[in-house]
């Protein structure tokens, strides 16, 4: 489609980044291009009302650039899930593996209600071990996951695949 070859030619890829033989999708051209990130924010958004969720969680950090405009644009609350140790408040905590060693994020515990149906925003979804590490953290902050939304999924490292079980019957969208 039209929107789909528009985000495409704004997505620059980086050869042997952050290590070699890794091509890095790197999207800062369109967040430069207002009419590319724009077209974004708002498929994201109507992803957003058509899963009726309640809130969006933003995953640091590129999550945070694309979900939060999402959130004002659908007109519901931001919550950021931050690398550990950022948040200052009371945190509840998910660690999850890396291909080399773990790595750890957290929520404030106090933004997440039983009442919440939760979108995931984030721009590239790669092995899922993020997403599914956020899905676990939303799920015991007592809220719905309403689906993950993201720019854009490498289907060549089977995140899908990976993430189905957490998801548990949730969207998952890639634009
Ligand atoms: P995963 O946990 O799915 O392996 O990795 C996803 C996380 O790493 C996301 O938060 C994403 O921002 C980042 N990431 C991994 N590969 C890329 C990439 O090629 N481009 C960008 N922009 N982010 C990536």
């Amino acid at each position: 489609t039209e929107i789909r070859e528009l985000l495409l030619s704004r997505i620059r890829d980086v050869a042997d980044y952050p290590e070699p033989g890794v091509m890095f999708k790197d999207i800062t051209p369109l967040l430069a291009d207002p009419a590319a990130f724009t077209a974004l924010t708002d498929a994201l958004a109507e992803i957003a009302e058509g899963t009726g969720a309640t809130k969006v969680v933003g995953l640091e950090a590129r999550g945070f650039i694309l979900g939060a405009p999402v959130a004002v644009r659908a007109g519901i609350g931001f919550i950021p899930v931050r690398k550990a140790g950022k948040l200052p408040g009371a945190t509840l905590a998910q660690a999850y593996d890396l291909e080399y060693g773990s790595a750890e994020i957290e929520v404030h515990a106090e933004d997440l209600t039983a009442e919440d149906r939760v979108l995931v925003v984030d721009d590239v979804l790669a092995t899922g071990g993020t997403a599914e590490a956020s899905v676990q953290l939303i799920r015991r902050a007592g809220a719905e996951v309403a689906g993950l939304a993201v720019l854009m999924e490498l289907g060549f490292l089977s995140g899908r695949a990976r993430l189905e079980p957490a998801l548990n019957g949730a969207p998952l969208d890639a634009l």
